[in-house]
């Protein structure tokens, strides 16, 4: 199922002010309905404004495809550098931005606007706190992963660059998984991703659809407190019903 990302013009009331916290120094914060944005230090001009109009747009399309929506605001934290975001983070400087909980934190915003991904970049991370709230965390990582990707439209360039077709020697899920958790360099982390993205559609096919799929994250967030199933989505076979 294709998803079309219609343009749709938000009118987010936005409020800018200035602030100073005393432990971190300046920085600047932009609120928007569903978002508070921060800047460590003093924001660029351009760019960092555009950000709830580009998160708000996110919102209101990821809010559609999954029927759902967030409780609390999503704290939005923009780094000045790269070396300030691995620092905080603990994440490797290749990676685009990362999320825990309701709050997101990116790569400075020139640097992913350059190469053309900061849309993409935030639908990505987004779309793992609305997964994360349908399911209450229990989406396998696997899956979580490869929704990010179809609602960011970063599936379909991984399917440019390496192909749709699927795979001899499918991975195990416990590969898939270590990798995504511990990604050692780009190119075996965005192979993992591919993997995770080619399993997703084969799911969808044998699901008969999103929606479908949706309803059993769904179902699978109804049962928290009991434990996950050990492979809720049949990886293990999943490669296999996609030859059909
Ligand atoms: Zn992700």
């Amino acid at each position: 199922m294709g998803i079309r990302f219609a343009f749709l013009r938000v009118s987010a009331i936005i409020w800018l002010l200035n602030y100073v916290s005393p432990s971190m120094g300046a920085a600047e914060m932009l609120y928007s309905s569903h978002f508070i944005i921060r800047y460590e230090g003093d924001a660029p001009e351009g760019v960092f404004y555009q950000l709830p109009e580009i998160l708000e747009e996110a919102y209101e399309i990821l809010s559609q495809e999954l029927g759902s929506s967030l409780t609390n605001p999503v704290e939005v934290k923009v780094y000045r550098t790269t070396r300030s975001f691995t620092q905080s983070t603990g994440k490797p400087w290749w990676i685009a931005a990362t999320h825990e909980g309701s709050r997101i934190e990116i790569q400075p915003i020139e640097l992913l606007r350059k190469r053309g991904t900061l849309p993409s970049t935030l639908r990505h991370e987004l779309t793992h706190i609305f997964v994360n709230k349908i399911s209450q965390s229990r989406c396998p990582l696997w899956l979580n992963e490869a929704l990010a990707l179809h609602f960011s439209g970063e599936g379909l360039r991984l399917v440019r660059k390496y192909g749709g077709r699927v795979f001899k020697n499918p991975p195990t899920p416990e590969i898939i998984q270590e990798t995504l958790e511990n990604p050692k360099d780009p190119l075996s982390s965005e192979q993992a991703y591919w993997q995770a993205y080619g399993a997703f559609q084969c799911l969808l096919k044998r699901q008969e659809g999103l929606k479908r799929l949706l309803y059993e994250l769904e179902e699978l967030g109804r049962k928290s407190g009991t434990s996950v199933p050990e492979d809720p989505f049949w990886w293990g076979d999943l490669f296999m019903s996609c030859k059909e």
